[in-house]
């Protein structure tokens, strides 16, 4: 068996007004990290799936090329690159 520091899922109970008890699994997510030199991207949201699905797509992720994948370094790097190429 996993160890609990270990899990990805965590159980929370909860009840309701009328008085029945429920469990809540939720999942613990990560935050986004660079594909090129791991470090974090930023104005990418994670979270549930619930809370993520309720935004709209922009405030989902940045509108510019490589959003969610690179970081603004990383991507400043690669565009200077691809031009002087
Ligand atoms: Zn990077």
């Amino acid at each position: 068996m996993v160890k609990p520091s270990l899990r990805v899922a965590k159980t929370r109970k909860r009840r309701t007004p009328s008085g029945t008890k429920l469990r809540r699994v939720e999942k613990r997510t990560k935050k986004p990290h660079c594909a090129n030199c791991g470090a974090i991207v930023h104005g990418v949201a994670f979270g549930s799936q619930n809370r993520v699905r309720k935004m709209s797509r922009s405030e989902r992720l940045p509108t510019r090329q490589h959003a969610g994948h690179l970081c603004s370094n990383c991507l400043k790097s690669a565009i200077k690159a691809e031009v002087r190429s």
